[in-house]
């Protein structure tokens, strides 16, 4: 194998750990949102109820008002007519306490409905408002696991990171940047083994030439179909490589 893959090969190793870490990460940080939203939305419907029993209070308030108001009037009317003496005057009066007090009814059963419906906005709330409570007292351990799983997932992402910086030290650097090129291409393994001439990466068969170039490992062989870097096998667990222990313990027994 090109010698300059061995320490590619290890880099490589450290990004495939990378990006699943990656991957969980986001996993988790979707999990968070998730549970974010959903208390976001209870919020929201207690808010929402909170507005909407404001406002029948309000009406509420407006028409107990106008009761009164019409009570007050009725009252008056009365004391009118306790001075009156002339029959029709008295009649006209009566007539109109009457139609006072007939609207009087109708808005008191006006506010007998809005009553009701206070009483059952007030029920609601108080439902959602302890659906709320409930909803972030569950999720608050599992917030906190999340929490700390990322970080964890941060801190071994560091030390990836600064194992990667070392061996990118040691890398060739024309090499390292067709490497670095491919991973973001493909987000896997770019530089892979070919097996029975087959590519590991997209395989497909390779030609007899192909493998004699990549078995030679004199210098960089891409696989025509997927563009990704070749090496052999064999002589890579013959240079000790730290990716293949099983080979290397049956040359050390050798
Ligand atoms: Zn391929």
């Amino acid at each position: 194998m090109l010698k300059a893959l061995t320490v590619i090969l290890e880099i490589q190793e450290l990004d495939m750990k990378m990006i699943q870490l990656m991957q969980l990460k986001k996993k988790r940080q979707l999990e968070l949102e998730k549970i974010n939203s959903t208390k976001n939305s209870l919020n929201r419907r207690v808010a929402e109820k909170q507005t909407e029993i404001l406002d029948l209070k309000k009406f509420i308030r407006l028409a107990e008002g106008e009761v009164n108001d019409i009570l007050e009037k009725i009252k008056k009317l009365e004391t009118q007519q306790a001075t009156i003496r002339k029959v029709d005057e008295y009649n006209v009066i009566t007539h109109e306490i009457s139609a006072a007090d007939r609207e009087r009814l109708a808005k008191e059963q006006r506010l007998s409905d809005m009553y009701d419906k206070l009483a059952l906005e007030e029920d609601t709330l108080k439902s959602l408002q302890e659906g709320l409570e409930a909803t972030s007292e569950n999720s608050k351990m599992l917030e906190e696991e999340i929490h700390n799983n990322i970080l964890q997932i941060n801190e071994e992402g560091r030390a990836l990171k600064s194992q990667r910086d070392l061996l990118v030290e040691q890398a060739e650097v024309d090499i390292f940047k067709i490497y670095e090129r491919l991973l973001k291409n493909k987000k896997d393994r770019v530089v892979v083994p070919l097996e029975n001439r087959c590519c590991s990466g997209c395989h497909i068969m390779l030609t007899a030439q192909h493998e004699n170039l990549v078995r030679k490992g004199e210098r960089l062989v891409f696989c025509e179909h997927c563009s990704r870097v070749h090496y052999w096998l064999e002589s890579k667990a013959l240079e000790d490589s730290t990716i293949a222990p099983k080979q290397r313990r049956r040359k050390a027994r050798a």
